[in-house]
């Protein structure tokens, strides 16, 4: 069963189910994600910043590294592509964190929790409640 509850990038009212966001935003989502994946992957775009990706496909910069965050997109490979880390906003090329903040947070709460917990408060929840 789902709750009916406003899509939080468009406001509209629509019955939650699975997803976050309403289906016009989900298609939207869906479709950003691969204008990104199929810029990033032509071999011309391999020196592409954050900004030219975003300029390019015309995807918000806040969306990409959305979907860098959920393991989609990898840029890994990429030399000048770099994001904010979640810790401390310092440029990184690969996960959330830098190597200085996966090592202070080892030391109070692990990686994966941190992780988990990062990835509950940005994206929907699959989780228990309705089951
Ligand atoms: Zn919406
Ligand atoms: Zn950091």
């Amino acid at each position: 069963m789902g709750n009916l509850m406003n899509c939080p990038q468009c406001g509209k009212l629509f019955v939650k189910v699975i997803r976050d966001n309403c289906d016009v935003c989900y298609l939207e989502e869906e479709r950003q994600y691969d204008t990104v994946y199929r810029f990033i992957r032509k071999s011309e775009n391999r020196n592409s910043t954050l900004l030219d990706v975003s300029v390019g496909t015309k995807v918000p910069e806040n969306k990409i590294i959305q979907f860098i965050h959920q393991g989609r997109i990898r840029v890994k490979g990429y030399p000048n592509f770099t994001y904010p880390c979640d810790g401390c906003q310092s440029p990184i090329n690969d996960g959330r964190l830098c190597e200085e903040c996966k090592t202070r947070i080892k030391s109070d709460l692990s990686i994966e929790d941190f992780i988990k917990r990062k990835q509950e408060e940005a994206l929907p929840s699959y989780h228990t409640d309705d089951n």
